[in-house]
């Protein structure tokens, strides 16, 4: 009696146990099914390390821009194309893991998580971007030569127009010395800088301070600021690019006076500075079309008072990543509601979470309202229309200053056309000044744009 209850004890444990690993295999089949069938060891889709069955990927017109072709994966034949879409669409080999063709595999090699890879190549999807091919090269041509990144987004719908990251490499002709090239030539090529780069805003982020200045001074609108060349706060002093002498607020961010803002962000204090900053969502990742992308960073709370001053003007420690700024322009421009860019079409149809509202940007309707105001401002009175012709557009720009090196022109802004909610990044590392270089880059997209008419 006594060894049948015992038997009966290690049967029951022996199906528990055996249900137990059954859950687990389903489990991870389930939520690891894609991977293994899209890993490069996978012979059926992998060949000589290239994806010799897959889906197309395509721009929003339907202009292929990489496809297989007889078992071999193939890029368009444009050499400027290739080079400007390479950091949206991935390598065949995953090095950019943002890339559309790594993120999208399962859905370009056709796997699905009941079915497997029945018969490789029979349930390959393409893949629609949101992505203009010829704005898209526009952006790239604007770079110039250069590093860094740009990119333009409807900020009503969130699609993505252009997105484009230097360096890039043509991904038909893969340098050879691309690892081993020690110059600076390959520095962070793998990096889509739109998404995983963060930056030192300088003057950009004067528009953050500006926010939390309209939001906590009752008085701001009344006030004068004087700036002889710099704004002293003990023993320190911030230095200005200039000498404006008494102005109000909408002048000072219309030329960017560093001692009227300094001034501003050691009133405020670092505790309002980083509320606001947090609200804006620069603490947080976004996903855009499965990328997440890379947090912007703000730490004022050991700093002193001098340095909470060059905190204010976009200075100091703080680094933002070019997708914020991004978003952060489109949520002036849409009235306080920030929507988060995507650049796969169709997204819904491939089983995508499309909650395209950005909650981690908190901006009331009346804030947009002034802010917008503001640097409609800074175009009229300032840099002038004739830099944006037919576009009412509305911005700042930035000279990020970059210890021993040239600083990095920024541009950020929006239009304020019914018939064109778009809104750009423009981020030139080590570029020069963001008025000389960022805002007629910025102009040469946006033309392309309205040419492509998108
Ligand atoms: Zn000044």
């Amino acid at each position: 009696m006594r060894n049948t209850t015992k038997r009966a004890y290690v049967l029951v444990a022996l199906i528990a146990a055996f249900f137990f690993g059954l859950g687990i295999l389903i489990y991870s089949f389930f939520a690891h099914g894609s991977t293994w069938a899209s890993s490069r060891l996978n012979t059926h889709v992998f060949k000589n390390r290239q994806l010799s069955t897959a889906g197309a990927v395509l721009d929003r017109d339907g202009t292929v821009l990489v496809s297989t072709d007889d078992e071999i994966r193939k890029w368009t034949s444009d050499w400027t194309l290739r080079r400007s879409v390479l950091h949206v669409v991935g390598d065949e080999q995953g090095f950019i893991s943002t890339g559309v063709q790594t993120l999208y595999r399962p859905e370009l090699i056709g796997y699905n998580p009941v079915r497997g890879l029945y018969r490789a190549g029979s349930g390959n999807t393409d893949i629609t971007l949101t992505i203009d091919a010829d704005v898209n090269k526009a952006a790239y041509e604007a770079l110039g030569g250069g590093k860094g990144t740009i990119a333009a987004y409807n900020y009503k719908t969130g699609e993505m127009l252009c997105r484009v990251s230097a360096p890039t490499y043509d991904p038909q002709n893969k340098p050879s010395d691309i690892n081993t090239n020690t110059s600076d030539k390959y520095d962070g090529v793998y990096l889509d800088r739109f998404l995983s780069g963060t930056f030192t805003p300088g003057s950009t982020f004067k528009v953050v301070t500006a926010i939390c200045a309209i939001e906590n001074i009752p008085d701001l609108f009344q006030r004068k600021f004087t700036c002889n060349g710099r704004h002293k706060i003990g023993n320190d002093s911030v230095k200005c690019n200039g000498v404006h002498g008494t102005i109000n607020f909408e002048r000072a961010l219309n030329v960017s006076c560093n001692s009227a803002f300094a001034e501003l962000a050691v009133e405020l204090g670092s505790e309002k500075l980083t509320e606001t900053v947090r609200a804006l969502g620069f603490g947080k990742s976004v996903k855009v079309s499965r990328a997440a992308t890379v947090r912007s960073s703000f730490d004022v709370k050991n700093a002193a008072k001098v340095d909470l001053g060059w905190a204010g003007i976009g200075q100091y420690t703080t680094l933002v990543n070019p997708c914020q700024m991004l978003m952060l322009a489109g949520a002036i421009a849409n009235d306080g509601q920030a929507v988060t860019p995507y650049v796969v079409k169709d997204s819904a149809s491939l089983f995508e979470n499309t909650l395209l509202t950005n909650h981690n940007i908190h901006l009331s309707a009346e804030t947009a309202a002034t802010i917008k105001r503001l640097l409609r401002s800074n175009v009229e009175n300032y840099y002038g229309d004739g830099k944006f012709p037919n576009l009412q557009f509305c911005g700042k720009t930035g000279s990020a200053e970059v210890i021993g090196k040239r600083s990095h022109a920024w541009f950020f802004g929006f239009s304020l056309r019914e018939n064109f909610p778009v809104a750009i990044v423009v981020c030139l590392e080590n570029g020069g000044l963001g008025y000389n270089n960022a805002i007629p880059a910025a102009n040469k997209v946006l033309q392309a744009i309205l040419k492509a008419g998108v």
